[in-house]
């Protein structure tokens, strides 16, 4: 009996993996073509200005509308399509799509001009065309450089210290400001941080989850954020969820924030009469009109 139910749990386990390696494998092909299929959407979430609640721009996050499957977060094709090389097309798509929507959102009345923020992974980075996509799509987009941020994570930027600061440095010279993402979870040294052109540092949603007490925030966070004001970057919070949260990082010196306390990703930039109940508990007397 027990050796039969350990057969059959091998047999599961066996099938399981055929089933993940066959879905992969769908998916690895799928990908090839996606952009050809017009497959692609792009998600916005604002970032907030803590001093003030007020939107000051939009980090672009892809999703795929798959035929079969339905939408599919980053998450599940982001890694496959790194692998596989389809990251190169498909990030330039993003890059292109999200410069063009973000040309055509008009100005708060009372403040500068919408950010953009676009993710950037290890493989792009490492990709001589990359500049070259940055520029094609600034120009087919008549997007101010200065609008543009370019986010990497702190893993990618560990890889190659020397040929990754170069790098940064020719996109920097482009006009772009580059931010830091999930920050606090990687492994970067204060020596590699100090030389590359970083403007913002983006502290990881798993810190703002400890906070707990709308009065304190925890040492760790407070922490990073003198990290940041040491090294004369912008900081943001990832993951605001609660108002407990957003009260703890008030005056804390932290400038922005995002997380679904005041926004989850949706297809448009946000206006008051496009707010659903949820997760919006803050934003409604916050957003542009
Ligand atoms: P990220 O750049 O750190 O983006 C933030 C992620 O956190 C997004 O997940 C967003 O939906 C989620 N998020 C925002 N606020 C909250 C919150 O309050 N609570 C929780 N639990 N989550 C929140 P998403 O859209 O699934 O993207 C996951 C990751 O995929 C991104 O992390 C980014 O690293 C990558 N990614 C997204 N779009 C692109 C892209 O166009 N190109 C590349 N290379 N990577 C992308
Ligand atoms: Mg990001
Ligand atoms: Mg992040
Ligand atoms: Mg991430």
């Amino acid at each position: 009996r027990a050796k039969e139910a350990g057969r059959d749990a091998v047999m599961c386990y066996e099938e399981g993996m055929r089933e993940t390696a066959q879905r992969r494998l769908a998916l690895e092909a799928d990908l090839r073509s996606v952009i050809e299929r017009d497959e692609l959407v792009v998600h916005y979430q604002p970032i907030v200005q803590l001093d003030g609640h007020r939107v000051v721009g939009y980090e672009a996050l892809v999703r795929w509308q798959h035929p079969t499957r339905g939408l599919l977060y980053p998450n599940e094709f982001i890694p496959v399509a790194e692998q596989t090389g389809a990251i190169v097309a498909l990030g330039a798509w993003v890059l292109r799509e999200a410069c063009r929507d973000a040309a055509s959102w008009e100005a708060p009345e009372d403040g500068a001009p919408l950010t953009l923020s676009v993710n950037l992974s290890g493989r792009q980075l490492s990709d001589p065309g990359l500049s070259g996509h940055v520029v094609d799509a600034l120009a087919a987009s008549g997007l101010p450089p200065e609008r543009l941020t370019l986010e990497l994570t702190e893993s990618v930027l560990v890889g190659e210290p020397a040929r990754t600061a170069e790098r940064l440095h020719e996109l920097k010279a482009l006009g772009v400001q580059l931010a830091i993402d999930d920050f606090g979870v990687g492994y970067s040294s204060l020596s590699y941080l100090r030389q590359f052109p970083a403007d913002i540092l983006k502290i990881d949603r798993s810190f703002i989850d400890t906070i707990n007490d709308p009065a304190k925030l925890p040492a760790m966070i407070r922490g990073l954020l003198e990290l940041g004001d040491t090294l004369h970057l912008q900081t943001v919070a990832e993951g605001i969820e609660t108002p407990e949260q957003l009260a703890a990082l008030s005056g804390s010196g932290c400038t922005m924030g995002q997380g679904f306390f005041f926004a989850k990703p949706a297809p448009g930039p946000l206006h008051p009469g496009a707010l659903t109940a949820e997760g919006t508990g803050a934003l409604s007397d916050v957003l542009p009109s």
